[in-house]
């Protein structure tokens, strides 16, 4: 019987397993993909304490070798939590590992839920026939492949506008479409956008198909004053319209917003007395790595509380 699963080895995942190693808590951790969450699909952390333009990747394998020093936490990365049952005052955490279609479980007194969030996609025509030909959801990932071309970049936040000045290193033009007059970015992402000679701006529009065969020719947007249509030629598409919580495994156990992110309460406890939630999937206004690490170590010291005092699950 373990006393923690961790699902979910983003920074607020990894946060809360180092603190439980710390504790000597028996603890795993499922990762679906690699260590990191959404920090793999960025290049630098730079608003972090102390932290002064630092790779992303710098960041990872430093806490990876912080995570693999403590002896009562196992990582494991590929592994997807398909779901988790409340059984007679513990839980039981099904998972599948890539290539292996059978479900395995591990027992377990508690479950801290970090599972993140995913891309959101804006379902228009082509969209999922042309991914990875040309649109794209990562401009760490894609970006290379873009050299001396011209791509557009949907969405007006945070992250569109730090994934366009990040593709303004290749592409030679960088279009924004953004479906208001202003964005929503922070003010000093919005200084450094404007200012760019690479990037221009297509205000109050949205996409509305994306036209190509074998690859991306052009996008089409539509003025949302006029309703006028316009088409822009370019080579890819780069999609920063938000996320989507990782929490359909969750279903029927706990309360979810309507949008899937968990509601916990000031302990980071959900709706079912022994699951805790940290980071992008838990419902909060703020989605940066320093929160997500705060809620981790949150969570983690509300766990070690909740096991001392023995309370019933469920
Ligand atoms: P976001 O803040 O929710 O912004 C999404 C953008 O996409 C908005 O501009 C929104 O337009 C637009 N949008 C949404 N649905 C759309 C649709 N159907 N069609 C066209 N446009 C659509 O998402 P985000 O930029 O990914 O950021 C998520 C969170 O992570 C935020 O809290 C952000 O501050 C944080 N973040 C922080 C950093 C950092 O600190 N360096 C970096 C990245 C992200 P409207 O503006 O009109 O709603």
């Amino acid at each position: 019987m373990l006393d923690l699963v961790v699902v979910g080895a983003g920074p607020a995942g990894i946060t809360a397993a180092l603190y439980a190693g710390r504790s000597k808590l028996k603890t795993k951790v499922f990762e679906k993909l690699g260590v990191g969450g959404q920090l793999l699909l960025t290049e630098h952390i730079e608003n972090y304490p102390g932290i002064y333009q630092m790779k992303s990747y710098d960041w990872i394998e430093m806490v990876k070798k912080q995570l693999v020093e403590l002896k009562s936490v196992e990582l494991t990365e590929d592994v997807k939590v398909e779901s988790v049952e409340c059984k007679d005052g513990f839980f039981k955490v099904f998972y599948s590992s890539q290539g292996q279609s059978l479900k395995q479980f591990v027992e377990t007194r508690s479950v801290i839920v970090a599972s993140g969030a995913q891309p959101k996609r804006l379902n228009l025509p082509n969209e999922v026939s042309l991914t990875g030909r040309g649109v794209s959801y990562c401009a760490t990932c894609d970006g290379p492949f873009f050299k001396d071309k011209e791509v557009v970049v949907i969405g007006g936040g945070d992250t569109a506008i730090e994934e366009a000045l990040y593709l303004t290193r290749f592409a030679k033009k960088v279009t924004i479409v953004h479906r208001r007059e202003e964005l929503r970015a922070t003010a000093v992402l919005k200084e450094k956008v404007t200012s760019n000679e690479k990037i221009a701006f297509k205000w109050e529009s949205l996409p509305i198909e994306i036209i190509g065969s074998k690859k991306v020719e052009a996008l089409k947007i539509e003025n949302v004053k006029t309703a006028g249509n316009e088409v822009i030629p370019c080579d890819g598409i780069f999609i920063f319209v938000g996320f989507v919580p990782d929490t359909d495994f969750l279903k029927n156990l706990m309360d979810l917003d309507k949008e899937g992110y968990v509601l916990t309460d000031e302990e980071m406890m959900s709706s079912c007395d022994g699951i805790f939630a940290c980071g992008d999937c838990r419902k909060r206004a703020l989605k940066q790595v320093v929160t997500a690490c705060g809620e981790g170590a949150l969570a983690e010291y509300h766990v070690e509380k909740f096991l001392h005092n023995g309370a019933t699950l469920g």
